[in-house]
C-alpha cells in the first residue's frame, strides 16, 4: 500500500442491506428512487448472489464474515439443538468456530469498524470497534470496546426495532424504524471519523420493512407505498454520503454493497412439522406438544425453523428410531414426497437439498439432513403449534435464496455465493 499512497491508507467500505433482493435494487435505481445508487451501478458491477441455506441472516451473515459454510463455522440457524437432545439453544458469536475476516485484517495491522453486523453478539475484541447487530440481548455486551457504549446511548442508538410491539401497532413500526435509522446514521457519522481501513455498516430496517410491508413496495396504490420508498431514499442518501466521503473512490478506496438474502411476498406459510405429521414421519403423544422433547417413540423425522429436516437417527437423538443403514433411503423418500407437495395446484417446493450438497467441514454432521428450498411465495416454518400444513400470519414477506446481490467495482463472475465475498474484500488489502 505504501507505493499506492505515501500518507493515506487504502480503505474499503461495505454497506450491507439486510434482505434486499437484486431485482428490487435494480428497480429502485431505474425508477429514480435511488439516484446515488444508480450512479454507482453505472460504474460498478451488480451481481446476483446466492445466500446461505437456510436463507436466513444468522447463517448467511456468518457465511459472509467467515468466508465459509455452516460445516466450518458451526452455525446452522437462529436455533440449534443441544447435542444429543431435542432441546433448543440459541447459538451466538461465541459458537462461531471459524475466524472472521476482520480478525485476519487485524493480524495485518488493519483497523476495522463493524457497525450493526448481525450474529456478532456478544461483541469481542478486534483491532477497531464492533457494534453487534441483532440478536443482541444486552447492549452492554454488544459493543467493543466498552468506551463506545455511552456515546452510542447518548445518540439514541438501538440495535433493532421492537418487532413484537411493531406487530401489534402499525404506527409504532414506522416510528421505531425511523428511530433505529436515526441512531444508526449518528453512529455511522461518529465511527466514520475514527481511524479505520475497513468500515462496514449493515442496515437491518430493509429486512424488517419487507417482512411487515413487502406488498407496499410492489403496489403504487398501497397506503404505505410512499413510506416504503422513503426508507430506500434514506438508504440512498447514506450510499451518497459514503461515495462523497470516499474521495479516492476507484483509486485506493473501494465501496461494496451486499445483501444477505433476497425477498418476496408470502402466498402461504408452510408448516413443515405439520406436514411431517400428516405424512406419518412424526408423532406426539398429545395435541399440544411443548417442544420436540415430547416426540413420540417411532418418529422418524422432525424439522427446525425454517426449513431444516432432521432424521431421528439412532445414536444421535435420545428417541432415535432410524438406523444409520436406512437413513439415506428415508431422506430420499421425504425429499420426493416434498417435491410433490401442492397448494391449489401450485408446486410448493423448488428443490430439496441433501445436507452433503450444502455443508462441508468438520461440523457438517451437526446440521440437518435435508434443506427444503421453497418456491417463491411459500414460507416454510418449523412451528410445532400448527395443525394444518398451510396457513397465513400477519407477516407479508419471506426470504429468498438465490437473488441476494453484491455490488462491487469489478466483475466477480456469474456464480457468486455470500461465502465467497471475504476473499474479495480481503483481496483489496493484499
Ligand atoms: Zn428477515
Amino acid at each position: 500500500m505504501f507505493f499506492a499512497s505515501k500518507n493515506k491508507r487504502r480503505r474499503a467500505a461495505v454497506i450491507g442491506l439486510d434482505g434486499v433482493p437484486h431485482g428490487l435494487l435494480e428497480n429502485l435505481a431505474r425508477t429514480g428512487v435511488m439516484p446515488r445508487l444508480a450512479e454507482y451501478l453505472r460504474a460498478g458491477h451488480l451481481h446476483r448472489m446466492k445466500a446461505s441455506l437456510p436463507e436466513i441472516s444468522a447463517v448467511s451473515w456468518t457465511d459472509f464474515m467467515t468466508g465459509t459454510n455452516s460445516g466450518e463455522h458451526g452455525v446452522f440457524g437462529f436455533t440449534d439443538l443441544k447435542p444429543g437432545s431435542y432441546s433448543l439453544r440459541f447459538p451466538n458469536f461465541q459458537d462461531v468456530k471459524a475466524p472472521v475476516f476482520w480478525d485476519k485484517l487485524g493480524e495485518m495491522g488493519k483497523r476495522s469498524i463493524i457497525l450493526n453486523q448481525p450474529s456478532t453478539y456478544p461483541a469481542r475484541r478486534l483491532n477497531g470497534a464492533l457494534v453487534s447487530g441483532f440478536v443482541a440481548v444486552d447492549f452492554e455486551r454488544a459493543v467493543w470496546p466498552a468506551s463506545h457504549i455511552a456515546p452510542l446511548k447518548k445518540m439514541g442508538y438501538q440495535v433493532d426495532i421492537d418487532t413484537v410491539e411493531s406487530r401489534r401497532d402499525p404506527e409504532f413500526f414506522w416510528k421505531d424504524l425511523e428511530k433505529t435509522c436515526d441512531g444508526r446514521e449518528k453512529a455511522f457519522d461518529y465511527f466514520w471519523e475514527q481511524e479505520w481501513d475497513y468500515f462496514e455498516l449493515v442496515v437491518t430496517g430493509t429486512d424488517r420493512l419487507h417482512h411487515f410491508h413487502w406488498p407496499a413496495g410492489q403496489d403504487e396504490r398501497h397506503a404505505y407505498h410512499g413510506r416504503f420508498l422513503d426508507l430506500y431514499r434514506r438508504v440512498d442518501r447514506l450510499i451518497g454520503k459514503v461515495i462523497d466521503r470516499l474521495d479516492r473512490l476507484g483509486q485506493e478506496d473501494r465501496l461494496f454493497l451486499l445483501s444477505d438474502h433476497g425477498f418476496t411476498g408470502i402466498e402461504q406459510e408452510v408448516y413443515l412439522n405439520a406436514w411431517l405429521q400428516d405424512a406419518g414421519y412424526l408423532r406426539f403423544p398429545s395435541d399440544s406438544p411443548k417442544g420436540l422433547e415430547d416426540i413420540a417413540p417411532g418418529s422418524r423425522a422432525f424439522a427446525l425453523d425454517p426449513n431444516r429436516v432432521y432424521v431421528n437417527l439412532e445414536g444421535r437423538f435420545p428417541a432415535g428410531a432410524v438406523a444409520a443403514s436406512t437413513r439415506a433411503g428415508l431422506k430420499q423418500e421425504i425429499a420426493s414426497k416434498l417435491a410433490e407437495l401442492r397448494f391449489e395446484g401450485k408446486k410448493v417446493v423448488r428443490r430439496v437439498f441433501d445436507a452433503a450438497e450444502v455443508y462441508s467441514g468438520p461440523h457438517a454432521g451437526q446440521g440437518p439432513d435435508l434443506l427444503v428450498l421453497a418456491e417463491p411465495g411459500f414460507d416454510f416454518k418449523g412451528s410445532l403449534k400448527k395443525k394444518e400444513v398451510f396457513g397465513r400470519s400477519d407477516l407479508q414477506g419471506m426470504h429468498t435464496w438465490d437473488d441476494a446481490f453484491f455490488l462491487a467495482p469489478e466483475d466477480h463472475g456469474p456464480d457468486l455465493r455470500i461465502s465467497g465475498l471475504a476473499p474479495i474484500l480481503m483481496g483489496h488489502f493484499l
